[in-house]
């Protein structure tokens, strides 16, 4: 449940990285922070390393007349308890060796014998017998490393005589071990326990910064990924708020600049768009049922009337034909409704052809010539190839329904120009009267469904207010544009241009 949540999802992935992050930046402080320390110490125990290798050789300018060391003084007259032990059958000159060396003052003070923290040395002859070990050397250290200790380096090179083996952490003492070419053995050591204390400190430290800024980053990053998602849930709640039909609703965009806020200003835009269609689609459907009914009240109320005593035979036909009036009308409507439909629908994108718009003009002119001599108005062409791609019977309807508002609100004695031509890439009709005009206020609506200058007037005369509408809806799919020009009282003009 929780991992289906983006929020949540997002904040587990940043938490981990920046775990890791952390955790490998915390990590790499502290093995810094423990090589420098160790670093410096290992330098202290080779220099004294150095030290008792320069006390078990000394150069021979420091040896005496007699060709001896200069530490005549026994061991064991300084420190009983380091008294070599019996020497037994060893050669003369190594016992005597034995016997003299002692730590000469320089070296002696770097090891600090009586403090807890200090220096410790053993060192052992080359078999393995103690020469002399510092008071301070804890017991472990007294023990004789292994016979072969590592003889080869993390390198995979052979140790050379001499040369010291890694330093190592023994309980909480440092220690270096050397052999001398010879065969000697030194333990150099001190006891590390405050610098063990001080880094585990500093490892408590860094594990605290580090979750303390592991934290802070969880909260920042809690707060960033809720006020990124708040959107979102806003989005979804106006959207289902919608779906339950308020088509009313809108998103609340407070950060408008954000990816999510430009989303939330689209989708405003589309519900406003949703909500003006919706609006549109509501007032057809009203417009219609009002446009049906009027047929509709006039079949009923001729019918009831009539039926309502016995009539002579012209009453009856009188009334038969006001009923066929009606139902002619209503015939028409629904025809119309019928194109309407179709055309929203875009289903007369396969009938496309290449047809010239003379052709279409002639035909148009044919069907309304009765109708322009009924009402006296002479029709004039100016006819000019003007080739293009569509329906035939669409673009033929287009250019009769121009023709027929052109003669129907036109003057008697009026006159209508039609003209085709090529424009550039467009095919051009222009459909021109001498008629009544629009007034300004009504041009921008004339091609609105149901929409009539002179509502009362025109409905009485059988006009729908649809015509307009299926013109410009039968000319937009064909990706054309229509124009209107009109003078009250003077004339309109439509100039419909069509894609070559
Ligand atoms: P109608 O069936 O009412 O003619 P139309 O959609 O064809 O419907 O026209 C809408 C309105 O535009 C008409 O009611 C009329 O007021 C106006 N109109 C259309 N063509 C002309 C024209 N040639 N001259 C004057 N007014 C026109």
């Amino acid at each position: 449940m929780i991992l289906s949540s983006i929020k949540w999802r997002l904040q587990l992935w940043y938490g981990l990285i920046l775990l890791a992050v952390l955790a490998g930046f915390g990590v790499l402080a502290f093995q810094q922070e423990r090589g420098r320390l160790f670093q410096r110490i290992d330098g202290e125990l080779q220099r004294r390393v150095n030290a008792i290798a320069g006390a078990l050789r000394p150069p021979a300018a420091l040896r005496n007349a007699a060709g001896q060391p200069p530490f005549p003084q026994p061991l064991a007259a300084a420190s009983p308890e380091l008294a070599p032990p019996d020497d037994g059958p060893l050669p003369p000159r190594e016992r005597m060796r034995r016997r003299a060396f002692q730590l000469p003052e320089p070296q002696a003070r770097l090891f600090d014998e009586p403090g807890s923290n200090g220096f410790y040395y053993v060192v052992w002859a080359r078999d393995g017998h103690e020469l002399s070990h510092s008071t301070n050397a804890p017991e472990p250290a007294l023990v004789l490393p292994a016979r072969e200790p590592a003889a080869t380096r993390a390198d995979g090179r052979r140790r050379l005589p001499g040369e010291p083996e890694p330093a190592q952490l023994r309980g909480t003492f440092r220690e270096v071990t050397v052999r001398t070419p010879p065969g000697e053995i030194i333990r150099i050591g001190r006891s590390v326990a405050a610098e063990l204390l001080e880094l585990r400190g500093t490892a408590w430290k860094l594990a605290g910064m580090g979750g303390a800024v592991w934290l802070l980053g969880l909260a920042g990053g809690w707060w960033i990924a809720t006020r990124a998602i708040r959107p979102i849930d806003r989005i979804s709640e106006t959207a289902a708020r919608i779906s339950h039909g308020d088509l009313s609703q809108r998103i609340d965009i407070s950060e408008a600049g954000s990816e999510l806020g430009r989303l939330a200003a689209v989708l405003n835009d589309t519900f406003a768009r949703l909500e003006a269609a919706f609006a549109r689609q509501q007032q057809f459907t009203a417009d219609a049922a009002h446009e049906l009914r009027t047929p509709v009240s006039v079949i009923l109320t001729q019918t009831q009337s009539t039926l309502s005593r016995e009539r002579q035979p012209a009453e009856y036909r009188e009334t038969l034909e006001a009923c066929q009036r009606a139902a002619q009308r209503m015939r028409k409507l629904i025809e119309s409704l019928l194109e309407l439909a179709r055309l929203d629908a875009g289903q007369d994108v396969d009938r496309r052809q290449t047809l010239d718009l003379v052709q279409v003009v002639e035909e148009s002119v044919a069907l309304v010539q009765s109708l322009a001599a009924d009402r006296r108005v002479r029709l004039h062409t100016a006819l000019q190839p003007a080739p293009c791609r569509g329906n035939a019977d669409h673009l033929t309807l287009v250019v009769t329904n121009l023709l027929t508002n052109a003669i129907h609100y036109n003057r008697a004695g009026g006159e209508v120009h039609i003209t085709t031509a090529t424009e550039g890439q467009h095919a051009l009709v222009t459909v021109a009267d001498t008629g009544i005009g629009v007034a300004a206020e009504h041009v921008p609506h004339i091609f609105e469904r149901f929409y009539r200058a002179d509502a009362a007037r025109t409905a009485a005369q059988g006009r729908t207010g649809l015509g307009l509408a299926i013109t410009k809806s039968i000319v937009e799919a064909h990706g054309g544009t229509i124009e209107v020009t009109s003078e009250p009282g003077r004339g309109s003009s439509f100039t419909v241009r069509l894609p070559v």
